[in-house]
This record gives C-alpha cells, structure tokens and sequence, in this order.
C-alpha cells in the first residue's frame, strides 16, 4: 500500500490545504462506501481519509514531510492519525453525522448493544476488614429481569417482527444532495435495533421488561484495600430489557484506627516512652495489626526516633509483599510529680549541670 500521502489525494508537494480539502473532497464523493459501487471503496475511502487526516493537520504534515512515510506510520497510530481532525466541515450532516473513525473501521450500521447501567455502593468497613479482608453482605435496590416475560416487556413473552425494519434492526433513508443521492442508516427507534416488537405489554412490568427488587449478596472484600478503592461486581448492576446488566462498583471507606495509621501498606504507631525508659533503654510489648510484637528500646533513645518493624504491615493488594510497621517514640514529660520524684529530679539536675560544665551548651546559654 503507498504511504505517500501526496499522491493517495493527487495533489503536489506544495499543495496548499485549500487544495488538499478540494482533492478530498473530490474523492470522498467517489468512495464514500455509502455512495460509491466500486469493489474497494471502503478501503480507498480509508486511504484517501487518512493522507487528508495528515495533510490536513500542520503538526501532522510537517512530521510527514520531515521523516518521510515510514517513519510517521511508526510513530502515528491509526487513531493518533483520527484524533482531532475536522472531518465535519466536509461532510457536515451529509452522512448522517457518524464519526469518521467509526465509518472507516467499522461500529456503524451495526446496532448499538443496550446494556444496563452501573450501580454504585459507597461501603464503610473497619480497619481491621481492610487489612485481612472480609465477607460483608450488602443489599440494595436494582431493576431486575421481569420474570413474568423473561425480561422481554412482551404479554406471554410473545414477539413479532418489527414493521419499520422488517427485523434488520436498521432504517435505511435515501435523500438526494448537490454531491447526488445519498443513503445512511441509522437504528431502527420502534424496535431499537432489535428487529422485533411486543405483540402486548406484559401485565407485570407494564411492558418495561424489568421491575425493581431487593438484592442481597455477600462482597469479598480483599485483603489490603483502602479508602478510594473500587471493587467491580461484574453483571450487579441493573437490568434494562434483553440485555445483559450493568456492574455494581463498591467504593470502599476504611474507618480511622484508634491507634494505628496507615499510608498504603505501612502501618504507624506512636509510642509514648518514660523519660527513665528512654535513657535507662527498656525492652516494650507494642500493639501490631495482628496482635503484638516485642520492641527492644535502646539506652539514650531520643524523643521522635523512629522503629521498623519489617513485614508487620498490611498485604498489598496486588501482591507485593507486605509492608512495614513504624513506631514513632514521644517521650512523655511528668506532669505531675511526688515529693520523692522532686528530690531525685533536683538531684538529678544538679548533676546535669556539673557534667554540662564546660560544655557548648553551657558556654552559650549560662
Ligand atoms: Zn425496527
Ligand atoms: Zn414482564
């Protein structure tokens, strides 16, 4: 297949885009596959449609010309080539107004597929339920499939033919134009593509082929979720007549821990140390998701140093691995204090300041 693009339009190097419009045009008129009776008009038309997608674009063009054919096809997809090219002021409303992308490479004339709409679920679980996963039973309102007519809307489930497209699902218009007669299709509005209709309403659902119902089902929730998350319930959603249903999405909100915090898969505890643990250093029991873990504190741990508990944080969702646990210390200053715990305090504090003697910290504030 050529790739010279001046030559699919018949147009020279230095065509102007006034040229380059008229040579499509010209062509377009000849190949349209809703006119034209030559064999491979489709694929002309796609041709001829995609050097004016280029030629008519400046970016696209000036890429063209610069790296030659080859190098722009490795570069351009087909739908790069589509995207944001005015086919409208061409064609206007000539060819029924179908997207240009959809003409060349097909999804016109074929009949839209119905499909039910989606449904959401806003679903609020523990902390703990993010972490380890869980089996929780929902219930909701959704249209579902009229029993009565097998979700047809039809009395007795009985269907005919429909009468304006005699069972193509398609309505096929002729009208003439300055270009000649032109014909497009469009789907059938009584049947709605279908190609029958109900012989009667159905009593129970009044003819819509779906009524609304209570719906219970348990949602596995997996392991490693979070707030923002989205669990896609394939085929949940509700039901419109003769199709298949829409899916239901959970959005997951995890509750607040009371004392852990979480970013991803890590998981972050505050520790509140004793001044006499924290320059004595201590071995501590802490709290872990799933239940505890001994923290060994050394002597002279400062206030804000920060633990890893490797492995002790939540399951990634996706599988990978498991993330960390970080304990934060704060070290808690008494605020009240005893008779005895002042003594050894002021003790203390008389030693601090024979050892800070000479130090940097006493030469610039004492
Ligand atoms: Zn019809
Ligand atoms: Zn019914």
């Amino acid at each position: 297949m050529t790739k010279d693009y001046y030559e699919v339009l018949g147009v020279s190097k230095n065509a102007t885009k006034e040229e380059v419009k008229k040579a499509y045009k010209k062509l377009a008129m000849k190949y349209h596959p809703d006119v034209s009776k030559e064999k491979d008009a489709a694929e002309k038309f796609k041709r001829i449609s995609e050097a004016y997608a280029v030629l008519s674009d400046d970016e696209k063009r000036k890429q063209y010309d610069t790296f030659g054919g080859d190098a722009f096809s490795q570069a351009y997809s087909q739908e790069d080539i589509f995207r944001g090219s005015n086919f409208e002021d061409i064609f206007g409303d000539l060819f029924g107004g179908d997207n240009i992308f959809d003409t060349l490479f097909g999804g016109r004339s074929r009949p839209r597929r119905r499909v039910g709409s989606n449904l959401r679920y806003d679903m609020e679980i523990e902390f703990d339920e993010a972490a380890f996963g869980a089996e929780k039973k929902i219930e909701f309102e959704r249209h579902e499939k009229c029993s009565a007519c097998d979700g047809t809307g039809a009395k007795g489930g009985d269907m005919v033919t429909c009468p304006d497209c005699h069972g193509s699902g398609v309505i096929r218009r002729t009208h003439r134009t300055p270009f000649g007669m032109f014909s497009q299709t469009a789907t059938c509005g009584s049947c709605e593509g279908e190609g029958e209709v109900m012989k009667g309403a159905c009593p129970e659902c009044h003819g819509k082929g779906v009524f609304v119902r209570k719906r219970k089902i348990t949602v596995k929730i997996p392991a490693g979720v979070d707030t923002g998350h989205t669990l896609r319930l394939s085929g949940e959603g509700e039901s419109v007549m003769n199709s298949p249903n829409g899916d239901l999405f959970v959005v997951i909100h995890v509750k607040p821990h009371k004392i852990f915090q979480r970013d991803e898969d890590d998981i972050y505890l505050e520790l509140p140390l004793s001044f006499s643990q924290a320059v004595l250093g201590a071995e501590v029991e802490i709290p872990t998701i799933k239940g505890k873990a001994k923290l060994k504190i050394p002597s002279g741990t400062q206030s804000e140093t920060v633990f890893r508990l490797k492995g002790e944080g939540i399951s990634n969702i996706d599988g990978y691995g498991k993330g960390d646990q970080y304990v934060k210390v704060k070290i808690i200053t008494p605020s009240k204090i005893g008779k005895r715990e002042r003594e050894i305090f002021e003790e203390l504090d008389s030693m601090d300041r024979k050892n800070l003697k000479g130090s940097l910290f006493d030469k610039l504030f004492r």
